[in-house]
């Protein structure tokens, strides 16, 4: 790949990281030497955190992709749910902070006390 002269042109300590390195860098399994490198080298560092932004990217997408829709959360804090879907979401909340939060604000804004308070309810003109 021609990218990857450009990085060994840039390097401040020839070779550059290769890609496995720079994302055992991200995870944060680099060993000494990796460690060492990026240490000395401002251009393979910023490499890192290119990656890590991307990773962290990445990550907010899987995560939004298996999450519920809000319906079924707004179902949740009401206790609609049947016991499996009940369960489900239970099991989701507990590893996905984007859901956390949105239960968090469903619970405690008082837009979700008043909607349904006034579900079912008809105007009638006066007589
Ligand atoms: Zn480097
Ligand atoms: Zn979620």
């Amino acid at each position: 790949m021609t990218n990857d002269e450009e990085w060994e042109q840039q390097c401040a300590c020839p070779p550059p990281l290769s890609d496995n390195l720079l994302i055992a860098a991200v995870d944060g399994e680099a060993d000494e030497e990796t460690l060492a490198h990026l240490r000395a080298c401002p251009v393979c560092t910023a490499r890192v955190m290119h990656l890590r932004a991307l990773q962290a990217y990445l990550l907010r997408r899987l995560y939004r992709l298996h999450c519920p829709p809000t319906s079924t959360l707004v179902d949740y804090c009401q206790g609609l749910l049947d016991p499996r879907a009940l369960a489900a979401v239970s099991h989701h909340l507990a590893i996905c902070p984007h859901c956390t939060a949105e239960v968090k604000l469903l619970q405690e804004g008082p837009i979700l006390a008043r909607a349904v308070g006034r579900r079912g309810r008809t105007l009638t003109p006066n007589p």
